[in-house]
């Protein structure tokens, strides 16, 4: 199965704005976050690796303090070029509702396994991966690591400590604002 093939299956392209599925071969290491006003409100992070978008829905979205582990669910891989998109999902399609890109820049993998680097599809297989993102609102080193598999596979976001780590600092409420269109998802 192509690895988009369920981003496919999931969406009628002549009826959402959404960008259709095209298999890349990416090499900008791409993180995105988008705030997602779906039927639950949620956070949705999404790493560029092996040509798609890697992503997991993060109800409470990311924060600075490590000793805050957030929830973080997988879902489906989406195209990188969902990697800027915002906008409205109509009613009736998966999804349906506002999106605005929340923060967005690069990564860097820094995963390791008994002391030696290893590449991110191996990491996220394993149920590990690190990374330090240089966006505009998030900085430095990230965790995500995997708590349950099957059905209910569920992972967990974490701050690693580094200068970046702020306990106080608190993005998700102090900065709302799309950093593509300075909007809100209310003025959106
Ligand atoms: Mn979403």
């Amino acid at each position: 199965m192509a690895k988009l093939d369920k981003y496919n299956k999931k969406r009628y392209f002549k009826k959402t704005n959404e960008p259709k599925g095209v298999d890349k071969k990416g090499v900008k290491n791409i993180f995105v976050i988008q705030k997602h006003d779906a039927s639950n409100l949620h956070y949705d992070l999404r790493l560029e690796i092996d040509g798609v978008l890697k992503s997991w829905a993060v109800p409470k979205g990311p924060s600075t303090d490590p000793s805050e582990k957030r929830l973080a669910l997988p879902t489906e891989d989406h195209p990188i070029d969902y990697a800027d998109f915002e906008g409205v999902i109509p009613e009736e399609n998966y999804g349906a509702g506002k999106v605005i890109v929340w923060d967005t820049g690069s990564f860097e993998n820094t995963t390791e396994k008994d002391g030696k680097k290893i590449d991110s599809i191996q990491a996220i297989d394993s149920g590990h991966i690190t990374f330090k993102l240089t966006g505009k609102k998030l900085k430095g080193e990230y965790s995500l690591f995997r708590t349950n598999k099957g059905n209910n596979e569920k992972w967990l976001l974490v701050k690693m400590k580094d200068k970046y780590a702020d306990a106080r600092r608190n993005p998700i409420s102090t900065e709302p604002e799309s950093v593509l269109s300075d909007k809100t998802l209310d003025e959106s």
